[in-house]
């Protein structure tokens, strides 16, 4: 098994002002490097502080958007591309975030071609997949997942399992975010139990989709309901590699602090 890098996202979804997000995102950087912590500290903010915040970071903690098209430039209103994002010195970007898929219509295969296009413009994406607490109840969790996974993957229109990793081999472009939608901001947490089931699956279905030295790099995160309380039960987990973290990362000194327990 290879070693992978732990990997924390804060997700401040559509919180807070300009000079709220600034504070804060220099707080949490300062705290990350005061804490010389042994793991890698993301946030994704909204995209109207992406630049501001990109002046700070000095490699402490590494910025994502919340979604990025799959064109470079074009008439798409109200969208933003990875080669702006890029300009700007933005890390990656989350993508198909279940909000997204919920209410913004998001499909596997648009979030694959999310994906392909961050890849190719050598940016980090994190694939949010994840199932209903109906299509669990229904015995459907692995048909949901694979079939996640594969579609976004086909529609990425990237074949070689190496460009998914990229040029740093301790943090592939490539991550996975298992985020079960019940789970989210519901307060309901998956147990560890649960998440490893689910995370030990879809490192199945990475190693027959790509193979098993590529799928045991990649980073696969849990998020829904992660809190100081409970994310260590996570990390603990084999298959857990990191979480993707809402409302409690909202707080810098809080977030900080949950870091700190991975
Ligand atoms: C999320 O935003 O991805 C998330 C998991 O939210 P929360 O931690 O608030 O459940």
């Amino acid at each position: 098994v290879s070693e992978r890098k732990k990997m924390i996202i804060g997700n401040w979804k559509m919180f807070k002002n300009s000079a709220q997000a600034s504070a804060d995102f220099s707080e949490l950087a300062d705290l990350i490097v005061a804490k010389n912590l042994n793991l890698e500290v993301g946030i994704a903010a909204p995209s109207v502080f992406l630049a501001e915040l990109a002046r700070k970071t000095q490699n402490s903690v590494t910025l994502f958007a919340q979604n990025a098209h799959w064109a470079n430039e074009g008439a798409f209103t109200g969208e933003v591309s990875p080669a702006m994002l890029k300009s700007i010195r933005v890390n990656g970007s989350l993508v198909a975030h279940s909000e997204r898929r919920q209410m913004f219509a998001e499909s596997n295969e648009t979030a694959g071609k999310r994906v392909g296009a961050l890849i190719r413009a050598g940016m980090k994406a994190v694939l949010c997949i994840g199932e209903t607490l109906t299509e669990r109840e229904n015995g459907d969790l692995k048909k949901v997942l694979k079939t996640q996974l594969e579609v976004a993957l086909n529609a990425s229109g990237i074949s070689s399992a190496n460009e998914f990793i990229g040029s740093d081999p301790s943090s592939p472009l490539l991550s996975i975010a298992y985020e079960p939608v019940w789970a989210i901001g519901t307060g309901k947490a998956a147990s560890p139990v649960e998440a490893q089931e689910a995370h030990a699956f879809i490192r199945e279905v990475l190693a027959s989709y790509f193979n098993p030295e590529t799928s045991s790099r990649l980073q696969i995160l849990y998020g829904g309901s992660v809190k100081l309380n409970n994310v260590s039960d996570y990390m603990a987990c084999p298959d857990v590699d990191g979480a993707l973290v809402g409302g409690a990362s909202l707080v810098a000194k809080d977030f900080a602090e949950l870091c700190e327990k991975c």
